[in-house]
């Protein structure tokens, strides 16, 4: 011990809390986060005017944070969350839930071996991305199709392999950010493509990049600017009119569509989504789209097109570095075996959560405020109609109905509720508006009001936030 009361790293492995730490983790483990918890008492004691602390505490103060950080009986650092904030792709909450066919389609391989790279027929080496594709191309009448980890890599890889020192020309409008630090102009400069911005914000017409066709012009890039739209006085060429230009210039039109809504859905909440079918009909040369949106399957990117393109693609050095796992292979082939199916939307959890009749939320917004209010008497809980947005980059601007039971307890301000129900365990992510705090019914699963009544029951006994 030294004046500033800094336990040795032997005496902290000698507290009852840490030697108990020892039967059940590596040694090594320990002692390194004792080092790294006495260095941290170490930086706050030495700082000017800090408190120097009792100094008889200080091992047994260090033993408590070890054992907090190492803590066997911590849940898993990434778990599941109830999503009662109503965005249905929710990017920070792991966008598209599963649907129970693509769960088991992953599990069959996770736990063994699978016919990733080889012919069962044949006995031969086969390309991974084959389980996939062809059933990509079929379902959006692609000539052909591969698969890389996510549509950022999608469209990086297809412009490094179409267009790696040529001009690409694009939209000023559609030079978007796609939150979480996805910069278009950066993302096309990342793949040695040089970008040729034409038009203004809110206007591009075809002689808008027709003007700028030059004989190194590799592509025209048509991005879906689906995170927000541009509205009043706007134009935007049609994608067919730009294919049809490109093709009369000897030039490429690639579409970066986004969201992978890969058939039209017939919802006037989709009339402003791209389809990729249609653009492959209108004459895309290359379409490129997320896996974990409106498609519903695991995060991995989708690039569907002409075969000899698709060919250039997945010859790329590139393409090794954004290949895609098993999971991601076996969970993607049955989200796209749900397109097949001969009507309505494909069975993809994302789908159903979008089209929940408004009905059904209501009667599930009554039962959860009846129990919320059994479980907590002095709590109120008010069911309200509200909007649920989309997410995920999809539909900027489209909402569908849902309902929000509004909750309010006393003495707890509606941010120490929220923050409550994050640190429950699940973690509850609810909707804290204008001072308020309430769970929307849309994106709540099966089972999850048990947790969330479960939640309700434990706070208002604590009477407190639960901390
Ligand atoms: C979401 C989105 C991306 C990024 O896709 P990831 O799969 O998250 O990499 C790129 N472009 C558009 C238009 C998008 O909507």
């Amino acid at each position: 011990m030294n004046v500033l009361g800094i336990p040795s790293v032997e005496s902290v492995l000698a507290q009852p809390a840490v030697r108990a730490l020892l039967g059940g983790l590596r040694r090594e483990v320990v002692v390194e986060c004792v080092r790294e918890c006495v260095a941290a008492l170490r930086e706050e004691r030495g700082k000017p005017g800090a408190d120097p602390g009792p100094q008889g505490d200080a091992a047994a103060l260090v033993a408590a944070r070890v054992a907090q950080r190492l803590q066997p009986r911590q849940p898993q650092s990434l778990r599941r969350v109830v999503n009662a904030t109503g965005v249905i792709i929710h990017t920070n909450l792991g966008r598209s839930p599963l649907a129970p066919a693509v769960v088991e389609a992953v599990s069959q391989v996770a736990a063994g071996y699978c016919n990733l790279e080889v012919d069962v027929a044949t006995g031969e080496r086969s390309k991974r991305e084959a389980h996939v594709a062809a059933l990509l191309a079929r379902i959006t009448g692609a000539e052909a199709a591969t698969v890389v980890n996510n549509n950022a890599a999608a469209v990086v890889l297809t412009l490094a392999a179409l267009a790696a020192g040529q001009r690409v020309i694009c939209s000023r409008g559609e030079l978007v950010e796609i939150g979480g630090s996805f910069r278009l102009p950066e993302i096309i400069a990342c793949s040695g493509a040089q970008l040729v911005e034409v038009g203004t914000t809110n206007h591009a017409r075809a002689g808008d990049y027709q003007a700028a066709l030059t004989p190194d012009t590799a592509a025209i890039l048509k991005i879906h600017p689906s995170n927000f739209r541009i509205i009043g006085f706007t134009s935007e060429a049609p994608l067919k009119e730009l294919a049809d230009l490109a093709h009369r210039s000897s030039t490429l039109l690639i579409f970066d569509a986004g969201s992978g809504l890969l058939l039209p859905a017939g919802e006037p909440v989709f009339a402003s989504e791209p389809v990729v079918r249609q653009a492959i009909a209108d004459g895309a040369d290359i379409v490129t789209f997320s896996a974990d949106k409106l498609l519903g399957g695991p995060q991995g990117g989708g690039i569907v097109g002409r075969r000899d393109l698709i060919q250039r693609i997945s010859r790329h050095p590139l393409k090794r570095a954004v290949r895609v796992c098993k999971l991601t292979l076996a969970g993607l082939e049955a989200a796209l075996r749900a397109h097949l199916q001969p009507q309505g939307p494909p069975d993809t959890v994302t789908m159903r959560l979008i089209h929940r009749p408004l009905a059904e939320l209501e009667a599930d917004a009554q039962a959860l405020a009846d129990a919320a209010r059994r479980a907590a008497p002095g709590w109120n809980a008010s069911v309200e109609p509200d909007e649920s947005s989309i997410g995920g980059g999809s539909l900027p601007g489209e909402t569908q109905p849902t309902v929000v039971v509004w909750l309010e307890a006393p003495g707890l301000a509606a941010d120490a509720l929220d923050r409550a129900f994050r640190l429950n365990e699940p973690p509850i992510f609810g909707r804290f508006r204008k001072g308020r705090f309430g769970l929307d019914l849309r994106t709540i699963l099966p089972g999850d009001a048990d947790d969330i009544v479960a939640c309700v029951t434990r706070l208002a006994r604590s009477g407190s936030t639960g901390e």
